[in-house]
């Protein structure tokens, strides 16, 4: 976190706001940059580490992204997929500008992941689901992980962490509450 700075994935009106432990809107419908504790609080639980194979559904600003490349360092890699595409737009921006390159970003509905890397280590669904997309269970390699909101908007979320047994059992865990915007497409709202 103190590698990746903060305040370029934010629009420049709320840039002094870019270390509050608060979420703050960017472009696109419904779209937020997390508070910045949730990003610890998802990536610890996962347990992301050096080498993941690293999949994010909801861009938004490019943070979480920027964050899990350095996490995962270059034997790591990373794929973000956007369904706004004016979000996408402004994650793609925020990552070029700053030289990660190599992070893919991908317009489309991430509850569907994203075949093409498949399988996944880690996988991170931020924004809230209603039941964890099929796909994304699918695209998880044993012992992997998958965490994601879920709940209704607007109301306090679960926070739960899916980990796939190496023989292929799901085990799903509670976190924390958090509050996060709802994930558009037949697993959201
Ligand atoms: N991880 C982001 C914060 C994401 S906010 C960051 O670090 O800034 C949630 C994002 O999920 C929004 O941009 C929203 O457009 C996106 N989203 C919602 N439903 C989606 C879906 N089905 N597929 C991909 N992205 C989705």
């Amino acid at each position: 976190m103190l590698r990746v700075p903060r305040e370029d994935f934010i629009p420049s009106h709320y840039r002094d706001y870019a270390y509050m432990e608060v979420p703050l809107p960017i472009p696109g419908r419904n779209a937020t940059i997390s508070c910045p504790h949730s990003y610890p609080l998802f990536y610890e639980a996962l347990n992301l580490d050096r080498g993941d194979k690293f999949l994010e559904v909801g861009a938004g600003s490019g943070y979480g992204a920027a964050l899990a490349r350095e996490i995962v360092g270059s034997e790591g890699y990373v794929v973000t997929v956007e369904i706004d595409p004016e979000t996408y737009r402004f994650a793609k921006e925020n990552l070029y500008k700053l030289g990660y390159t190599d992070i893919e970003i991908v317009l489309g509905d991430g509850s569907y992941g994203y075949p093409a890397k498949a399988p996944y280590d880690k996988i991170c669904i931020t924004a809230s689901c209603r039941r964890i997309p099929e796909p994304l269970i699918r695209q998880l390699k044993p012992n992997g992980r998958l965490i994601t909101p879920m709940g209704p908007p607007n109301s306090e979320q679960d926070l739960v962490l899916l980990v796939k047994g190496s023989d292929g059992e799901l085990k799903i865990s509670y976190i924390d509450k958090v509050l996060y915007v709802p994930l558009r497409g037949p697993y959201g709202y």
